[in-house]
């Protein structure tokens, strides 16, 4: 395999420090990475990569030729803007798919909570309980929260089915966005259902109307925003307790030389939950002292990470390329995985230390691990199973091997919507007020992942930079969010990297200017906020100036993110180029026509200075829609010398 030889490469790769030091240790032990198998994939297939292979059907594999000299069809007649757009479709209902899936499980086991069935589960937030049953007209007075929740779980169950005509959650949406999707036929009914029929449509002779697939396209979509996964974050809170701001660490500096050390790592928090009290057990930490450890220390990495981060305070190792980069500081007893984006590559790594990767979804099973099925039922006795595994781990680890890099960064994470209207006094007006006088120029979220084909946390970090400075605040999900945490820009401190609005704003509230928002199910929250300010201006969400980006995005997950993000009336700027490109109408309709329809579209820019111009200038055009005051849109310019200011040096 093409292994990247030259340290001077690696800058080429990561921004961070803790992963370019992981990245020696890979190339002197020769390890393969992430970054290694890409450049194995090289050239990857053009076809693909612009949308324009299918394999939906037995006739095919088939491709269309974008330069118009090959096949302009496949075998059944179906040209680029359909091929395109059904595989776009598909994309999205893999995403939504995943999302919702998530968020039954989360369901599931909240309705065997509520039935006393569960072992280290309980209804901890009852004001949130409350609220998510008087939204859905579920009688709280005088019953028990088990009760309450035993019905709520009832009427969630149901959003996943087919025979609704809305889900409950729209009744937060504005009432002239309701009407609008409801006209245009993208209502989401069932969150089952939309997957199915996405499946159903891009079928061999179905929809053959690329503008009526990707309609469906964001009505599935819907079905995970305002569907999966805002039941898998309320849930979550309702049961693990709905983030306040807490300090915590981030980077692979968080792990410990002298402790057992066990990550988590995946997306949901249902195990990794149970994990942290199992921890905190006094016979093993006891039996981690005999050992010869000074005691047990938990890290999270991806999504789980952030769940355990926003509400526990668990310190972050890494984001989704450091995955393979925890396991070589040879520092790890246990890597402990559910569900997504866990690279299938994490157990051969693992064979090169004594770090034992415990598999525990069975719908998530990875050979080469140890796979301990997890239960619901049985969760604290299944949690001390598996911590127990991590601490006699410990007896193989060889401490000529540990080589645990750079000291660990502060940030601030725990804002939930419930959180930020708490900072605010209990209500949204200080925010509306600043962005009305201009101290906030709008409110950007920047989400996502990381991509290999990017300099890890490059794309974040400085489109985030460019952000604040103007004023603009920002919040975050997901793998965004640990790289903005690591590049310092989530402490309250960092209010001095902000422009002399936003950071007045942050100062006199003890804030960074950067809010850590949750995973990425936790997306809804930000739609959740967004919907909160129309309602609060009588407006709809499309009017506010607000913006989405996802710089360095991979995951089919993000795909469906932004579509719900837009058909929800925000516009959203791609750091990675979308496989769409085969088809000009397609485009067309993504990064034009669909203004006119949701009023809200996608742009692809993957230089995070230019795209924080368009941020900027699409803010300042709302601005000046609503008669704030306001810079002219066309004006807005990066100063040249700020162009690749930042990019990591060759
Ligand atoms: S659905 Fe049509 S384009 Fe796709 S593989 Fe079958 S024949 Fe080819
Ligand atoms: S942000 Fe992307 S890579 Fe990170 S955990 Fe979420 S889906 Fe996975």
């Amino acid at each position: 395999m093409t292994t990247f030889n030259s340290k001077n490469n690696h800058a080429r790769l990561t921004i961070n420090r803790d992963a370019q030091e992981m990245l020696d240790r890979a190339r002197e032990d020769n390890i393969p990475t992430v970054w290694d198998r890409l450049a194995a994939q090289e050239p990857q297939c053009g076809y693909c990569a612009m949308g324009l292979s299918c394999r939906n059907c037995a006739m095919g594999p088939c491709r269309v030729d974008p330069f118009g000299e090959g096949p302009q069809k496949g075998v059944c007649g179906a040209d680029a803007d359909i091929i395109v757009a059904r595989n776009l479709g598909r994309t999205i209902a893999a995403g939504a798919s995943a999302h919702s899936d998530h968020g039954r499980d989360i369901l599931e086991t909240f309705h065997a909570t509520a039935e006393g069935k569960t072992s280290g589960y309980r209804i901890v937030d009852h004001e949130k309980l409350k609220t998510l049953a008087r939204e859905r007209g579920i009688a709280i007075d005088d019953r028990t929260p088990n009760d309450v929740a035993h019905d709520l779980a009832e009427a969630m169950f149901e959003e996943f089915g087919t025979r609704k005509e809305s889900l409950d959650f729209l009744a937060r949406v504005p009432k002239k966005r309701r009407e609008l999707w409801q006209k245009l036929g993208i209502t989401p009914r069932g969150i089952d259902r939309e997957n199915v029929e996405m499946l159903h449509r891009t079928h061999m002779g179905v929809d053959n109307d690329y503008v009526n697939i990707l309609l469906h396209a964001l009505r599935t979509s819907l079905s995970d925003g305002w569907g999966g996964s805002m039941i898998a974050t309320e849930l979550s809170d309702v049961m693990f307790g709905t983030p306040k701001p807490l300090l915590s660490r981030v980077n692979l500096g968080t792990l410990k030389a002298d402790h057992v050390n066990i990550a988590l790592h995946g997306h949901n928090p249902m195990l990794s939950d149970v994990i942290v009290q199992a921890a905190n057990d006094p016979e093993l930490v006891k039996l981690a002292k005999a050992k010869g450890a000074a005691g047990i220390n938990l890290v999270g990495l991806c999504c789980t990470g952030n769940e355990l981060l926003m509400r526990r305070g668990i310190p972050m190792a890494g984001n989704h390329l450091m995955q393979e980069l925890a396991i070589m500081t040879g520092a790890l007893e246990a890597m402990v995985v559910d569900y997504q984006c866990i690279m299938p590559a994490v157990t051969e790594v693992a064979k090169c230390f004594h770090t034992q990767v415990i598999s525990t979804f069975d719908k998530a099973k990875f050979p080469g691990a140890i796979h301990v099925t997890f239960d619901p039922n049985r969760g604290i006795e299944i949690g001390k199973e598996i911590v127990r595994r991590g601490v006699e781990a410990f007896a193989n680890r060889n401490p000529e091997r540990v080589r645990i890099p750079v000291g660990s960064m502060p940030m601030m994470a725990g804002f939930s919507v419930e959180a930020i209207l708490a900072v605010l006094g209990g209500t949204p007006a200080p925010l509306v007020d600043a962005i009305k006088q201009g101290t906030i120029r709008g409110a950007v979220g920047v989400v996502g992942c990381n991509n290999p084909k990017i300099p890890q946390d490059y794309g974040h970090v400085v489109l985030t930079r460019r952000l604040i400075e103007k004023d603009i605040l920002v919040v975050v999900t997901g793998c965004a969010a640990v790289a903005n945490g690591k590049a310092g820009q989530m402490v309250p401190e960092a209010a001095e990297q902000a422009g002399p609005g936003l950071k007045a704003v942050c100062k006199a509230l003890g804030i960074p200017p950067v809010l850590h928002m949750g995973s990425c199910v936790d997306n809804s929250r930000i739609i959740t906020l967004a919907a909160a300010l129309a309602n609060y201006l009588g407006v709809d969400i499309d009017q506010l100036p607000l913006a989405g980006a996802a710089p360095e995005w991979y995951s089919e997950k993000a795909v469906s993110i932004g579509a719900y993000v837009v058909a929800s009336g925000i516009y959203t700027v791609l750091g990675v180029q979308p496989p769409i490109f085969g088809s000009r109408n397609v485009v067309k309709l993504l990064a034009d026509g669909l203004e006119g329809v949701v009023g809200a579209k996608f742009a692809v820019e993957p230089d995070p200075e230019k795209a924080a111009v368009l941020i900027r200038r699409h803010i300042e055009s709302k601005r000046k829609a609503l008669g704030l005051p306001h810079i002219a849109p066309e004006s807005v310019r990066a100063p040249e010398e700020a162009l690749h200011a930042g990019w990591p040096a060759s």
